[in-house]
């Protein structure tokens, strides 16, 4: 990072809003401002849409923040906090693809698709066909190597801005396997990971039982990706942006958004509280963002791909880093307020209630790797992750309604990818570019 942007970021903020989380009776706009500055609504007070704001905050713009929720109550409030660089891989592959029928047809796998969704499902997995195609997956790995290895310290900036430093750790993570054939099967992922400069050590058994002594033994070994990291508190790292916005005067509307139209001076937004005028709208509201597309003529093959945590507040045993189980689908990763187990799959609509035998059954599995690890008052969660059948999110600015642009579809690493999403919209207004080429992020893929 140059310092001159990082002294870009961190500047003083250049104007000041002054209602904070306003009644919908009350519903204020910002004057009209000069120059590059606009007025940006922000949809979402998930953590992409906090850090798009924060981010936008910090340039200049004058942002006002929306959500139909409280902020952080979507998928974001429960994530397993793991910074990843290992996830650059489209989620459909061969073997994946030959075991769905069997996927269909099970109750509890950690992967699983409920009938009521087998439809969806056949859609998705239609559009996700074409990333078995090797240049097609080439181009969407390269691009998401390169989005994870800028990740962290963008992240850190947006910690460092709110205050929140103390919750981000750069111990790396680790990938445990019990099967050597599975870790063997791994090998042609570690070669495609090393080519894209993601650092990672293949480790023998005794390399990773002192790694984490208090896995079981023998495990057969795994992969330390070196610069992998970990949110030792995704929900109050959320809320540390949202409060340095309050603080700065960025309005909050409780509200759901059902429309953006063109008007003669910018965008107006329909909510469930009244309306919003803008210049610019970003629409960040996860798996929500893909109704608010459809409305607005667009295509967002967004699934419900839900995930569960357990949270053990007394585990009985420790760990230093993020330790997945590939062969289990399920990570285990050291909180600030005990031991997340997060992970499990289950296509099926947003809205069906939650079974949270999912989640309880990480226990069982975890045992199995981390003997002695205790159940005590473990409270389970679930998240609706939105994820696009290709794996890269989407950033950019909807072709046919100009000034509406959108962040979403985060799937698995919404949190590892918010602040590097934040710094590419940041450059769709006007602010410098990373450094990597985001345009195959773009919605028009889909079209
Ligand atoms: C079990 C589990 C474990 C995970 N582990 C990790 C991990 O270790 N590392 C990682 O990087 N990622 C992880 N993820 C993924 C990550 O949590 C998501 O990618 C991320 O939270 C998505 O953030 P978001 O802001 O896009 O969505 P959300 O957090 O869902 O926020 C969207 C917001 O938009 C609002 N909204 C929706 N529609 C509207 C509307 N019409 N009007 C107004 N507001 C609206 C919602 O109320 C919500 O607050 C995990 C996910 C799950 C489920």
């Amino acid at each position: 990072m140059s310092s001159s942007k990082r002294r870009r970021i961190l500047a003083p903020r250049l104007f000041s809003l002054t209602c904070v989380r306003t009644e919908m009776s009350d519903l204020k706009v910002a004057d009209k401002l000069s120059g590059q500055r606009q007025r940006v609504l922000v949809v979402g007070a998930g953590i992409i849409g906090l850090a798009v704001a924060l981010r936008l905050q910090q340039d200049g713009h004058g942002v006002t923040l929306v959500d139909r929720d409280e902020p952080m109550s979507g998928c974001s409030a429960g994530n397993a906090g793991h910074l990843t660089e290992a996830n650059i891989f489209p989620p459909l592959s061969l073997e994946l693809l030959m075991q769905l029928p069997r996927l269909l047809l099970m109750r509890d796998g950690p992967v699983v698709v409920r009938p009521s969704y087998a439809l969806q499902m056949a859609a998705w997995v239609r559009r996700a066909l074409p990333t078995l195609n090797s240049d097609t997956k080439e181009q969407i790995v390269t691009t998401l190597a390169a989005m994870s290895l800028a990740a962290y310290e963008e992240l850190k900036l947006l910690a460092q801005i709110s205050g929140a430093e103390e919750l981000l750790h750069r111990d790396g993570a680790i990938y445990a396997f019990r099967s050597l054939e599975a870790l063997d099967k791994k090998a042609a992922a570690l070669a495609v990971w090393q080519a894209n400069d993601v650092k990672v050590d293949r480790l023998d058994a005794d390399e990773l039982a002192e790694m984490e002594p208090a896995l079981c033994r023998p495990l057969a070994g795994g992969f330390f990706f070196r610069n992998s990291g970990r949110c030792s508190d995704p929900k109050e790292f959320g809320m540390r942006m949202f409060r340095k916005l309050a603080n700065a005067g960025v309005p909050f509307h409780k509200a759901r958004v059902d429309d953006v139209q063109r008007t003669g001076d910018g965008l107006r937004l329909t909510t469930s509280s009244g309306d919003l005028q803008a210049d610019k709208v970003v629409l960040c509201a996860g798996y929500g963002t893909g109704e608010l597309i459809r409305r607005l003529g667009g295509t967002a093959p967004l699934a419900s791909e839900r995930g569960y945590h357990l949270m053990l507040p007394q585990p009985s045993i420790a760990l230093r880093r993020p330790v997945a189980f590939p062969e289990h689908y399920f990570i285990a990763t050291p909180m600030d307020n005990g031991l997340r187990l997060g992970g499990t799959a289950e296509f099926c609509q947003p809205d069906a209630p939650p079974d949270y035998r999912r989640a309880h059954a990480m226990l069982g599995l975890v045992q199995q790797y981390l003997p002695g690890t205790s159940g005590t008052d473990a409270e389970p969660w679930m998240g609706v992750r939105p994820s696009l059948p290709d794996g890269l999110p989407t950033i950019g600015e909807l072709t046919k309604r100009p000034g509406v642009l959108y962040a979403f579809g985060h799937g698995h690493t919404g949190l590892t990818l918010s602040g590097i999403t934040a710094s590419c919209v940041s450059a769709l207004l006007g602010g410098s570019a990373p450094g990597f080429d985001f345009s195959p992020l773009d919605l028009k893929r889909f079209e």
